[in-house]
């Protein structure tokens, strides 16, 4: 069973600020009500009795009080996605969140009660496995892992160590890679996540751009929560990853108890079973 988490729930709170797409929304304002479920562990505090332990919801009220106030956006859909992730950036304890925006005094012309928008957002347990056996093999790993670290929309980075492996597939005739693996959480989606892997690709590739040949720096999404995904540019859980003793082997150092959501092994069981 999955545990449930618990909740914080914040309930009409009323915010007077300037979003809209109308300049009279703007200039005027409005009152706007947020209703937020912050989901977290209260055991410890509950148990200790110690708000240190918690998320102070009144702090929370401020918090969102104050950026409704300080921007203007068009889009209570901006103001929802802006909001949620600054909550979740500054209240470390909060793992996700629903955020519901009301806005009833929409300039719509006709009699309605309100008109609202409600997100889900979270921190999300993603693992990649990284890979270079070209130039400064070492040097581009360690320079991934250096912007994955920077990233403000990534937090608790591990990482494995770094092993050397022979290469694998159809083209054996090329250098010996160096292979490891991370674990981070992470505020991208995992279309986003992809973004920036390969942007972080590119910056390691560009340097050596006049060669032709094997990749600097390759960085596969391995599992993203236990999701199940299969598009045209992502295949999450990687598709050949139980297959591949480099993705393994540095994985068990990080996720061993970790399960396969399609295979029903764990990353142990799977290295076992190579
Ligand atoms: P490989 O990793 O197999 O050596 P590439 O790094 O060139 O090959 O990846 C080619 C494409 O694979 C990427 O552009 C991406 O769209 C797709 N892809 C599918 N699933 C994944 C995944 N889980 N992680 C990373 N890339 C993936
Ligand atoms: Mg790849």
């Amino acid at each position: 069973m999955v545990q449930k988490m618990d909740e914080i729930r914040i309930e009409n709170l009323k915010v007077y600020a300037y979003h809209g797409v109308y300049a009279e929304e703007n200039e005027r304002g409005q009152d706007f009500y947020v209703n937020a479920v912050l989901y977290t562990d209260t055991r410890r505090a509950g148990r200790e009795d110690a708000l240190t332990l918690s998320t102070d919801y009144g702090e929370v009220c401020h918090f969102i009080n104050d950026f409704f106030k300080i921007h203007t956006f068009q889009l209570i859909e901006t103001l929802a996605e802006k909001t949620a992730e600054q909550v979740l950036l500054h209240f470390p304890l909060v793992k996700e969140m629903d955020l519901e925006i009301r806005k009833p005094h929409a300039p719509i012309g006709l009699p309605f009660e309100s008109v609202s928008v409600k997100i889900h957002r979270g921190w999300h347990k993603a693992y990649v496995a990284f890979g270079s056996n070209m130039g400064d093999k070492r040097a581009y790993i360690e320079g991934a892992i250096r912007k994955i670290k920077k990233n403000e929309r990534i937090r608790n980075l591990r990482v494995s160590s770094i092993i050397q492996t022979a290469p694998y597939g159809e083209v054996q005739d090329q250098d010996d890679f160096l292979n490891g693996a991370a674990e981070f959480e992470t505020l991208y989606t995992p279309e986003e996540l992809l973004d920036f892997l390969h942007q972080l690709e590119q910056e390691a590739e560009r340097v050596r751009e006049i060669h032709w040949g094997p990749r600097t720096l390759d960085l596969d999404i391995i599992f993203y929560d236990d999701l199940v995904l299969d598009t045209q540019e992502l295949t999450i859980p990687h598709a050949d990853m139980h297959n591949r003793e480099f993705v393994l082997k540095p994985l068990c150092e990080l996720a061993k108890h970790v399960r396969h959501p399609l295979l029903g092994m764990t990353v142990e069981e799977l290295y076992r079973a190579l």
